[in-house]
């Protein structure tokens, strides 16, 4: 059988992009799927942007191998393709006696996970560091940044057709058919429909990979794919106050890791804001909830004294692809050849919450090592 396509990548945000990227350095025919109009407009698109430093995660979980690796080689490709970002820096901030033995979990965690320069600095330290903050001590995190997210996917993309491979927009995967030695996909538009094999399929379509495994005949409750959707709302902070601050500044997580709490993070061109919230939803949808804002300032103000109510406008929001349903356990992300499942040259990625935008290289090179033995 003659295949239009070695690899097919379905879902062009970063992790998608990323791989593409990765992949197309060897001579294979590769095409990305994606049913938007252009790449990056889920997920993507509508986070932080923080390059994150890898201290949330279980030891030895794929989240932080992936942050950890995914962080420096981050860096790396900003610096060697230009991609604009800027190495800020956080802080982990304690405000209560209690909170001190949080920070120094935290920091036990980011070391046995291997990440570098951390460490608890003192209150004295964090006034010379912060003055406008209100912190009883910090764990100080040297290696977090902020990246430019469509730059880096531009980045991407640029790497990956000069390598020829091929992005195809508006086509969405409707149908994923086992044949006796890769898969027919069939992609759909507006207008058409149109069907091709491929020996490989990546699946990386976000919100909707669990969706993309159930059409190649996977049970997600069975696999314990099943997504839940958990939105992040962000407001802005205004009035001149964005200067007050200059790296990031997060609050203790919450006990049952969900979120990472609503923290600081500053764009590149300064502009502050505060969030992501967390709550689950039931269908995908990106408003914010003007009510929320009580919630947002009473959190805020915990550690940034000068926030004023009325300094805060309602941003953005973005939704998580959770595997953790409300009040489950903490879960990794789904990396998996599907060979035990009867579809070899399958390869799910499902959950890529965050810090997915920074692990993305990382994933990318662990995806990679996978498909190479299957062509
Ligand atoms: C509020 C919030 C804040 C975050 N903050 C950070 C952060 O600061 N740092 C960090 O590292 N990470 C962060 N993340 C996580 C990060 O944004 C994601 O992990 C990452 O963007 C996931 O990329 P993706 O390519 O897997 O998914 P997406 O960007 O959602 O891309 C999936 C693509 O697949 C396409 N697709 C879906 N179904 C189909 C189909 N059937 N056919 C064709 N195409 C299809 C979609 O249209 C989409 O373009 C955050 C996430 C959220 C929600």
């Amino acid at each position: 059988m003659s295949y239009a396509a070695d690899v097919t990548i379905i879902g062009a945000g970063v992790v998608g992009l990323a791989i593409a990227a990765e992949i197309s350095k060897g001579d294979k025919q590769i095409y990305i799927l994606e049913k938007n109009d252009t790449f990056g407009q889920e997920t993507s698109s509508r986070n932080s942007e923080v390059i994150h430093s890898g201290i949330y995660y279980p030891a030895n979980s794929i989240k932080a191998a992936t942050c950890v690796e995914g962080n420096a080689l981050l860096y790396q490709l900003c610096q060697e393709y230009g991609v604009e970002h800027k190495n800020l820096t956080k802080l982990v901030v304690a405000t209560c006696d209690e909170e001190i033995g949080e920070i120094e979990a935290l920091l036990k965690k980011g070391q046995a996970n291997g990440t570098p320069g951390l460490k608890i600095i003192p209150k004295s330290e964090i006034e010379k560091m912060e003055p406008n903050i209100t912190a009883l001590a910090a764990l100080y995190c040297p290696t977090t940044g902020v990246v430019d997210s469509h730059g880096l996917m531009q980045c991407f993309i640029a790497i990956a057709t000069r390598n020829d491979a091929h992005i195809a927009y508006r086509a969405e995967v409707t149908a994923i058919e086992k044949t006796a030695d890769g898969y027919r996909v069939t992609a759909a538009n507006d207008d058409e429909t149109f069907t091709f094999n491929t020996r490989v399929i990546i699946n990386c379509a976000g919100l909707h990979s669990d969706k993309v495994a159930a059409l190649a005949g996977i049970d997600v409750d069975e696999a314990g794919y099943r997504l839940h959707f958990c939105k992040g709302e962000y407001f802005s902070v205004g009035n001149g106050k964005q200067k007050l601050v200059s790296r990031l500044v997060y609050p203790v997580p919450p006990v049952k890791t969900t979120g990472l709490g609503v923290h600081v993070t500053l764009g590149l061109d300064g502009r502050m804001r505060l969030g992501p919230s967390v709550e689950y939803v039931n269908s995908i949808e990106y408003s914010v909830d003007i009510k929320k804002k009580q919630m947002f300032f009473d959190s805020a103000k915990t550690f940034l004294p000068f926030i004023e109510y009325d300094d805060l406008e309602p941003e953005m929001a973005g939704v998580r692809p959770k595997l953790q349903g409300p009040d489950e356990e903490y879960r990794d992300f789904i990396i998996q050849q599907e060979s035990d499942k009867g579809l070899p040259g399958l390869i799910n990625l499902i959950g890529i919450e965050s810090p997915g935008l920074t692990a993305s290289p990382a994933i990318a090179r662990y995806v990679t090592a996978m498909v190479k033995p299957l062509l």
